[in-house]
């Protein structure tokens, strides 16, 4: 629809005063200022003049869900059940994943219909903290935490990760914190100091925490916890 016929709408704006408010540089556009009335506007871009607004943003979905093992960080998979199948289908087509789990851990996971948003959790640049409760196959070697702290050599990739920290909880139990989420980031770190992960649960992103979830159930951020990230 024109920008014109959206201001002069039912929103009790004269064509005479829409065509004053562009002139004077008080409609916005996505938040870019606009002054052509007959610019075509697609369904769900934000129409404001000064703050008001005229038209509606598509509505943002951010979600939490505690995932389960066995499913696929996927939208559809012939063998596997995917974690999209956990979801409400009315939001199934407006989510991605931001930032996957391999199909054996469990835990936080986030889906939202905000890719700038999206980038930002996971972005290795933006250094959001993520919090892994790891086991092992062996025992956690005293030398791990400084070879994790220097960096672990990606060789596919031709780089060093951030520094990690671990926290020990047992032999063969840690709390990791990386600030990246490299393709298996966590398995072939400990791979690289002759371990082996048995199982991986991530705890939380940034301020997000997966605990009073039941695995498989999921739950809508609040906007605190969406601001809270950038
Ligand atoms: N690192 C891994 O190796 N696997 C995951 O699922 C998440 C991080």
């Amino acid at each position: 629809m024109k920008l014109l016929r959206i201001l002069t709408n039912q929103n009790g704006i004269s064509r005479r005063q829409a065509k004053a408010l562009l002139a004077a540089g008080r409609v916005h556009v996505d938040g870019e200022r606009c002054h052509d009335p007959d610019l075509d506007i697609p369904r769900f871009r934000e129409v404001c003049v000064d703050q008001r607004i005229i038209q509606s943003a598509a509505p943002s979905y951010y979600l939490m869900l505690n995932k389960p093992s066995g499913y696929l960080s996927a939208t559809r998979d012939d063998q596997h059940p995917t974690v999209m199948e956990l979801i409400d289908p009315l939001l199934r087509p407006h989510v991605h994943i931001a930032g996957r789990l391999d199909r054996a851990s469990t835990g936080l996971l986030i889906l939202t219909s905000d890719g700038v948003w999206s980038r930002r959790l996971t972005e290795p640049a933006v250094k959001i903290p993520k919090v892994y409760r790891v086991t092992t196959a062996y025992a956690i070697s005293p030398e791990t935490e400084d070879r994790f702290r220097e960096g672990i050599w990606f060789e596919y990739e031709q780089l060093r990760t951030s520094p990690a920290s671990l926290e020990p909880l047992g032999e063969r139990e840690v709390r990791l914190t990386i600030y990246e989420g490299r393709y298996h980031q966590v398995k072939r770190m400990f791979h690289a100091v002759g371990n082996r992960v048995t199982s991986l649960h991530r705890e939380s992103m940034g301020g997000l925490t997966v605990d009073g979830l039941e695995p498989g159930s999921y739950r809508h951020l609040s906007a605190q916890e969406v601001s809270s990230i950038g």
